[in-house]
């Protein structure tokens, strides 16, 4: 038997896959991964896969990236892990300190967690018993887009709108409420992506009249809705959208675990719309797509409003592995190549190359929406049959690439890595995925 094969049975024996239907596992095989290198992928039979979408949107710097690898090596033999209550180390005040230096200390507290939801989790804690904290405990509805996603958690599908993963929970979750999307695709006849902003400013506008007294927060994917199908919209609705809540005393939480860290071509996509969030969710990229970590960094008025003698007024929420020294260390090896790189610098430069290199793909008759931000490529098939994502997908795997795309939309997010040559590749082989797969 080869090893392939081998690993793929013993894997459907014991293993229990997220986001999937086992039984799909009949016909669409298990991919066994044995190493990483760089932005390649190696299965058990010696095959690689050049990793497309970054491992589920995370690596940053490649696999087994030698300085993230030396950092976490050192890190191993001083402290792997020791409790975040009570405690502290050097990991994880280096890091927040990095991070707050990154918002100019407009968010300066960070709150540390282990994956992207409890994030979500957490700002949605916050908001609300900060405001109760302040007096206002009504204050405790929450605002997301139309096809929103901030993760699985029963809290977080609660401004999730998604409905393949929310319906079935549907009686488990407390509604928020859903303004439309600022999508520039949606652009009415002779609009621009800037008036689609305004409208849909103007819903939550309406509904912030209606109801801020009872609305802690409304949450955002800042730039790029990205699990409904990279949905790119106009940094002047961020810019409108925090005018707004300040107006009417609303937090604004940015949800950037997947558009953070240099994804849209800025640190923080918020930069771009010159705003900062009062709560800024940050996982996926941080660790480099090393370690589980995430964090909720907020500001001075949120932390003054649970600083006091009562310990009810204070945030309890904790997580075993809250702050772990050896993801902190991760994320600090990757701050560290951003700035010794310039990687937000060289990656405009290689962008540039990468638009080049998908020139064709773009011009294709069968796409439509060809768009880009950063690090970040999506269009969408047209006149797509049934099933064209998962045929993507496994045709995509035979020509060395790993690519999942979303229904009809086919997305590019790799490492900010690639040479010329895997460029060459990632480009040339995904045209002809695209061609086989639309015939
Ligand atoms: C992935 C993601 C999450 C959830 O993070 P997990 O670590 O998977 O729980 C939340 N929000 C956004 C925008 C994401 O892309």
């Amino acid at each position: 038997m080869k090893s392939n094969s081998l690993w793929i049975s013993r894997s459907l024996q014991n293993v229990w896959h997220p986001c999937t239907q086992m039984q799909h596992h009949e016909t669409m095989p298990l991919v066994p991964i044995s190493h990483g290198r760089g932005a390649w992928l190696f299965d058990a039979d010696g095959k690689r896969y050049l990793d497309g979408i970054s491992s589920w949107w995370v690596n940053l710097f490649g696999h087994a990236n030698s300085r993230i690898n030396a950092a976490l090596k050192d890190q191993l033999d001083k402290l792997e892990h020791v409790m975040l209550a009570g405690f502290t180390h050097e990991p994880v005040i280096s890091l927040s300190e990095k991070l707050a230096e990154k918002t100019q200390h407009q968010l300066g507290h960070c709150f540390f967690a282990s994956d992207g939801a409890s994030a979500v989790e957490i700002a949605l804690k916050m908001s609300f018993h900060s405001w109760s904290n302040s007096g206002l405990p009504d204050k405790k509805e929450f605002v997301c887009l139309q096809g929103s996603y901030h993760g699985e958690t029963i809290g977080a599908l609660a401004v999730t709108d998604v409905a393949i993963f929310r319906d079935a929970y549907g009686p488990l979750i407390n509604s928020a409420h859903v303004v439309i999307s600022p999508d520039a695709r949606q652009a009415l006849e002779g609009e621009t992506a800037q008036d689609v902003a305004r409208r849909a400013i103007a819903e939550v506008e309406k509904l912030f009249e209606q109801r801020s007294d009872k609305i802690a927060a409304i949450i955002v994917e800042p730039l790029i809705q990205c699990a409904i199908g990279f949905a790119m919209y106009d940094a002047l609705y961020l810019t409108l959208l925090r005018a707004l809540c300040d107006k009417y005393q609303v937090h604004l939480i940015a949800d950037e675990i997947a558009v953070g860290c240099g994804r849209t071509g800025s640190f923080f996509a918020c930069e771009q719309a010159s705003i900062w969030p009062d709560f800024m969710c940050l996982s996926k990229g941080i660790s480099g797509g090393y370690l589980p970590l995430s964090l909720v960094m907020t500001t001075d008025k949120v932390y003054q409003s649970f600083y006091h003698q009562d310990i009810r007024r204070g945030f309890l929420h904790s997580h075993s592995y809250t702050g772990n020294p050896l993801a902190c260390r991760a994320a600090l090896a990757t701050l560290e190549i951003f700035q010794e790189d310039s990687v937000l610098a060289t990656n405009c430069a290689r962008a540039a190359k990468i638009n080049a290199a998908l020139a064709p793909l773009a011009q294709h008759e069968k796409v439509k929406n060809f768009r880009q931000r950063g690090m970040i490529w999506a269009f969408d098939a047209v006149d797509a049959k049934a099933g064209f994502s998962s045929r993507f997908f496994t045709q995509a795997l035979k020509q060395e690439l790993l690519l999942r795309p979303i229904g009809n939309t086919v997305y590019l997010m790799p490492p900010y890595i690639l040479s010329d040559e895997e460029i060459a590749h990632l480009a040339h082989n995904t045209l002809s995925v695209f061609e086989q797969v639309m015939v």
